[in-house]
């Protein structure tokens, strides 16, 4: 008896093995042709031949799948052999047969979840996580996620099983089977669409990664399906495989000339990405979390301190992290200017007002056409307008914080630097904040206290700690009020507006009688109605004559995004749209000007003190925005970063500004882009593998930025939190 079932088991297992990974490859067919077609709708490749090496590129799906063919091919084996021993031995129901079957082969991968979490279960208690946090009841079950993990590997290896009986082979005789399968290509193009035009790039736990399940299941199943109706396999079909191999080492060597296909393939690919995520993992032969595979960035993999993260010692010689050359001090610092002797202060208060989520190109005074924003509109012909004016990150809690410290990176961090309102508590000023009490408890949420604490630190009031949600109409009494009532001592103030921003992901209109309809036109109708109520806060200033004595700045925490890159509201890679701001200054006696040269929201700090008579720390990274409006900067970059608790794992990015030009580096798809801000404000031509003396120039250029960041002795490279 025992010597029969060997026999039989090697005869099954040759043909199921050939059967599997030729439906692996089969459905990496498929994947390859729904992907492509997707994907060159969606996308704007500079050249066909970016196209060609686009397709290309995507061969990696039949290669991915041959593995995931492979894989199940081995569970499936063993689940026939236990089938059929214990079909032999014991004379149980075919149903008990199945479940026991499944029980053995999914209990190693079980024992895996329970005992190495960080595998596979601390991920998918990750997205459980995200899921209920919005709105999707999951909350309840989330402490059990590994329990819930390994039904779902049972009720995997529940399927094997069911696929290795009789009873499959019987139903997939029917003719319904075609049905079956037109139904799979429909469920996979379902998840492309929804999966490349709603949210990408953001909060990828959340569809990117359950879609793509989706997308290599329902192949892999087209795949089973075709193979079980119509194929056998014979050695002549090994060129299924040769093929795939061959095109995607085209794409592969390619890639270095072809970066603005590689950015695109980064930013908008869906299951061969995931499928180059893992093979990029198993090919890094150091450890250090980069590989040189499809250009990942590790540059030396056989050392793992060389990498993009690396401490770049200074005069040693040696560029560690391939940035930007060895780095060399002493530095050329445009901060310097901070230090200049300080003409005689113009102001005696500081108003600072934001609003959250205003992209600069929606003000009238910055060119919008439909002119919605009249009194902003009307102080900024009396102020200092900043042309290319960008926030730090494109979140509120970074972006602040920047502001806060006037720094970036791990300055933002370190407590030895003093915040804004610190300095003027020192000074003997009252410090005032004033945000809706809806934001200030928003901003208790998970990863976002340590962004709060640094914002709101030297602040000796904070009215926003009772009541539900204040719009700019109760905002701006609330101002008011604070303002009749204050002490008579200079004052550093600032307001936050929120009426821009969409809460649970959708925009509510403040002004019921508007027509808006459309995301935009909301977005627009609340813009109208902020300024209509600092219409109300700048006649009060006038008329209280505080206008003769303050400075008064207007500006955002970040942009807002409406699909330019694939995604919606904020919190995404830092595009121009995400981070393009207004900064307004007025001040007592400055007049009317319109600056050109790129600033940052971090300069508000060190202007903001010198407009007040107050020498900046030389800690301040920010350059006064007079000093810039007066033509005497020259050589500055401009940074934007990627918050620390971005939601999104699939970027960490970087941009610069120089001049016109827009240089953005993610450090996760080691991708480099570069735009021409002045001909193409919304970005869409990548021109990195065209400009490429530009290209070379700006790398340099961020690469100096990088290691002086390096030098900081918390450094720690933008992890996240
Ligand atoms: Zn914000």
């Amino acid at each position: 008896m025992s010597q029969k079932i060997p026999s039989s088991i090697l005869k099954e297992s040759t043909s199921n093995f050939h059967f599997y990974i030729l439906a692996g490859l089969i459905g990496g067919g498929l994947l390859v042709f729904v992907e492509a077609i997707d994907r060159l709708l969606t996308l704007r490749f500079p050249t066909y031949l970016d196209q060609v090496l686009f397709v290309c590129t995507l061969a990696m799906a039949p290669i991915g799948n041959v593995f995931l063919g492979s894989f199940i091919a081995i569970l499936a084996l063993k689940a026939k052999f236990l089938l059929l021993l214990l079909n032999k031995q014991l004379k149980i129901s075919t149903y008990l047969q199945h479940l026991l079957v499944a029980l053995s082969i999914s209990s190693p991968f079980i024992l895996l979840t329970f005992f190495f979490p960080t595998l596979f279960a601390d991920n998918f208690q990750g997205i459980l996580t995200s899921l209920s946090s919005r709105g999707i009841p999951f909350g309840p079950i989330i402490g059990y996620s590994k329990f819930l993990l390994s039904f779902l590997i049972y009720f995997f290896a529940l399927v094997i099983v069911f696929l290795e009986s009789e009873r499959f082979n019987q139903i997939v005789k029917g003719n319904w089977v075609i049905l079956l399968f037109v139904l799979m290509v429909l469920i996979m193009g379902v998840a492309y669409y929804a999966d490349s035009r709603i949210f990408v790039g953001r909060y990828q736990e959340m569809f990117h990664i359950p879609l793509a399940l989706i997308a290599i299941l329902s192949s892999f199943m087209a795949g089973l399906l075709i193979v079980e109706q119509r194929f056998n396999f014979a050695p002549k079909h090994i060129i299924l495989v040769i093929i795939p191999a061959f095109i995607f080492t085209f794409a592969h060597q390619s890639i270095n000339k072809h970066q603005a296909m590689k950015a695109s393939f980064w930013r908008r690919g869906v299951v061969v990405k995931n499928y180059l995520i893992l093979a990029q993992r198993l090919y890094d032969f150091d450890g250090d979390g980069f590989s040189r595979f499809f250009d990942g960035g590790d540059y030396n993999d056989k050392n793992s301190t060389y990498n993009p993260t690396a401490i770049d010692s200074p005069n040693n010689n040696i560029d560690e992290n391939a940035f930007g050359g060895d780095f060399k001090l002493p530095l050329q610092n445009p901060a310097e200017v901070n230090q200049k002797p300080i003409p005689s202060a113009s102001a005696k208060n500081v108003l600072f007002i934001t609003i959250d989520c205003l992209r600069a190109d929606h003000l009238g005074t910055y060119g919008y056409a439909k002119k919605l924003s009249p009194n902003i509109d009307a102080l900024a012909a009396r102020s200092l307008v900043f042309e290319n004016g960008y926030a730090l990150g494109t979140n509120t809690g970074h972006s602040f914080t920047g502001i806060a410290r006037s720094n970036y990176g791990e300055g933002l961090f370190n407590d030895e630097i003093p915040t804004l309102a610190e300095l003027f508590s020192q000074q003997g000023y009252i410090t005032t904040t004033i945000t809706s009490p809806e934001t200030s408890k928003w901003l208790q949420k998970q990863g976002w206290e340590t962004y709060k604490t640094v914002m709101l630190k030297g602040f000796q009031n904070i009215v926003h700690e009772e009541g539900g949600n204040w719009n700019s109409r109760k905002l701006t009494d609330h101002t008011i009020e604070y303002l009749q009532t204050k002490e008579d001592k200079p004052f550093y103030l600032w307001v936050h507006y929120n009426d821009l921003h969409a809460k649970a992901e959708k925009y509510h209109k403040q002004d019921k009688q508007d027509t808006a309809k459309t995301s935009m036109e909301i977005y627009d109708s609340n813009l109208h109605f902020t300024d209509k109520h600092l219409g109300r806060l700048f006649e009060y200033l006038e008329s209280s004559g505080l206008i003769n004595n303050t400075v008064i700045a207007i500006s955002a925490d970040h942009g807002e995004e409406f699909n330019e890159h694939g995604q919606l509201f904020h919190n995404g890679r830092p595009y121009r749209v995400q981070t393009h701001v207004p900064v307004i200054l007025y001040y007592p006696g400055g007049g009317a000007k319109r600056i050109n040269t790129p600033v940052s929201t971090i300069d508000f700090a060190p202007t903001f003190l010198r407009l007040t008579g107050k020498l900046p720390p030389k800690s301040y990274k920010g350059v006064d925005l007079i000093e810039t409006a007066l033509g005497n900067i020259s050589n500055r970059l401009v940074i934007m970063e990627t918050p620390r608790n971005v939601p999104d794992s699939n970027f960490f990015a970087w941009a610069i500004v120089d001049k016109d030009w827009r240089f953005v580096y993610d450090l996760v798809g080691n991708t480099f882009e570069l735009y021409n801000q002045k001909d193409d404000p919304l970005e869409q031509n990548n021109l990195i593998d065209k400009e490429t003396e530009k290209a070379v120039e700006l790398k340099k250029k961020f690469g100096i930025w990088l290691d002086e960041q390096t030098q900081d002795k918390h450094y720690r490279y933008w992890q996240k939190f």
